[in-house]
């Protein structure tokens, strides 16, 4: 098509009746764009008063509901209608009840503020006593003050969490699942006894710091180095993409032990001297979530603080083999979350007479994203009960979290679709959904890691080295 010929089908799309009423020349065509459509004209050059268009430039946005009346926003949460196949009837009474308390206050008290602390990339602190009522932090563990849940009811809880908001559900696992958790397998009892009650209640947060600058989908190569001292350790080195890291009460560290080239694991308080913590900005999803760069030089660690139970990488691998579980379940709660939403816009919205919902091919769309979210959630589940009756494996859970969040990817895509231009906003869900589950495709072992986790386990052949590597160390 020609320039001419590009302008003019713009034009008809643009400005139809203009168009159709006089078939004008690509002259008239231009200066047409340039009066009726000019932007609010900004000042020439610093200095320069503005011109009376400009007062428009900086009117707060109009509320989404007058703007665009036809469909309702995510603020007031569509109900959940995913359950295709009846999941609840593989639930216990108990994670039936945890999924309806967690459900309803997700739904009343995050729902409405999401979009908007998701836009400033700020946490809602004011929500943690709301959260520590959900009794979820603690997940599986018992005593402590922690609510021992089965882990298909704390997978539940994740679900739900991240159906209304994945920053949420991320902030609740590395608290948990990975910060708590850590203590629980690998702490000593003083240790539990010490700092598990009070992370139950959210009035101490934990983070969980793995990954460096230089060593991510390697992290087992790490290079923080724990020094022994008289009295305790001397960590020093970098962390990167810490969540929870910038405001954590307390900092579980994977360090190198210079005596032994193991991996230690430490406990390290917030105001530690040495210890500085700072936000990772322009993040395009979990955008609330605060994830940061952390440097440290010459933090000492009191004998105390060190995790006996962390004496080599493998270590860390029960940690993850149940918090890699718990990330399954976040790509199934998005999932969950952008149907609901997408459920509600199609009936909602009318175009060419009609709502949406009617279209074949809407429909075939909304089909594929239901018939995934049942694949998913059977997938979910049976890890769940996998690791209940302790058969899971290591490789069981990397597939588990690798093909849920593949799948959740192609399900939020098609809800990004299916939206139109409101589902490149976050007030309808969708769009803030679509971000937030990249980071999960990529964290706890990215798709392809866990794939080759589980490769390595059907296969016996280890490949996360390059061939002309794994050769050269051979040699
Ligand atoms: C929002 C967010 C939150 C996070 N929170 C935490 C946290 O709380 N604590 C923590 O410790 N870490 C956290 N992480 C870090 C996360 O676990 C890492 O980002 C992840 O392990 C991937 O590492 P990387 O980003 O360095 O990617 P890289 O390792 O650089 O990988 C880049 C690409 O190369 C591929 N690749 C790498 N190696 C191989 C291989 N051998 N074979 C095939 N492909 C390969 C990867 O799959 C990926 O596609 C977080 C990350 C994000 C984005």
């Amino acid at each position: 098509m020609t320039n001419e010929g590009a302008l003019n089908s713009l034009l008809l799309l643009f400005f139809p009746q203009r168009a159709k009423k006089k078939k004008e020349n690509f002259v008239f065509a231009v200066s047409e764009i340039s009066s009726s459509t000019a932007m609010p004209s900004l000042p020439q050059k610093p200095g320069d008063a503005p011109d009376a268009k400009s007062s428009r430039v900086g009117l707060p946005a109009l509320d989404v509901a007058t703007a665009f009346p036809q469909a309702t926003p995510a603020s007031i949460f569509p109900p959940s209608v995913s359950d295709y196949y009846q999941l609840d009837d593989l639930l216990s009474s108990e994670e039936k009840n945890i999924r309806k308390k967690v459900r309803e206050i997700m739904e009343k008290e995050f729902a409405p503020i999401m979009a908007e602390y998701w836009e400033k990339a700020e946490f809602p602190f004011h929500v943690i006593p709301t959260l520590a009522a959900l009794s979820v932090a603690g997940g599986t563990i018992k005593g402590y003050g922690c609510p021992g849940l089965s882990i298909t009811g704390s997978a539940i809880a994740t679900a739900e969490i991240a159906r209304v908001d994945a920053s949420c559900s991320t902030f609740i696992l590395v608290h948990s699942s990975l910060g708590m958790l850590t203590i629980a397998l690998c702490g000593s009892e003083l240790q539990k006894q010490k700092y598990l009650p009070s992370l139950a209640q959210l009035t101490t947060i934990a983070c969980w710091a793995l990954t460096e600058p230089d060593y991510g989908s390697d992290a087992s190569s790490l290079r923080t180095t724990a020094t022994k001292v008289e009295g305790g350790w001397l960590l020093d080195g970098q962390k990167r993409w810490i969540g929870n890291s910038t405001f954590a009460d307390i900092l579980i560290i994977f360090a190198r032990n210079t005596s032994t080239n193991q991996i230690n694991g430490y406990i390290v308080k917030k105001d530690a001297p040495g210890l500085k913590a700072t936000k990772i900005e322009n993040k395009i999803g979990l955008r609330m979530v605060q994830n940061g760069d952390i440097l440290l030089k010459k933090v000492f660690v009191p004998d105390e603080d060190r995790l006996p139970g962390v004496n080599s990488f493998q270590d860390t691998s029960k940690v993850l083999a149940v918090s890699r579980v718990m990330v399954a379940w976040q790509p199934i709660g998005i999932a969950m979350g952008v149907y609901d939403m997408c459920h509600r816009y199609l009936q909602e919205r009318k175009q060419f007479s009609a709502p949406l919902a009617a279209f074949q091919l809407n429909q075939e769309k909304l089909v594929r994203m239901l018939g995934n979210i049942q694949a998913m959630l059977l997938v979910g589940w049976r890890l769940c009960k996998l690791y209940e009756s302790g058969k899971m494996t290591p490789g069981q859970a990397s597939m588990g979290k690798a093909w849920i969040s593949l799948k959740a990817r192609e399900t939020v895509s098609l809800g990004r679709e299916l939206m139109g231009g409101n589902g490149i906003l976050a007030d309808f869900l969708v769009a803030k959904a679509f971000c937030d589950l990249e980071p999960i495709y990529t964290y706890e072992g990215t798709y392809d890691i866990n794939s080759l986790v589980t490769g390595r386990e059907i296969t016996g052949i280890a490949s996360f080295k390059p061939a002309i590597l794994s050769k050269a160390s051979r040699l």
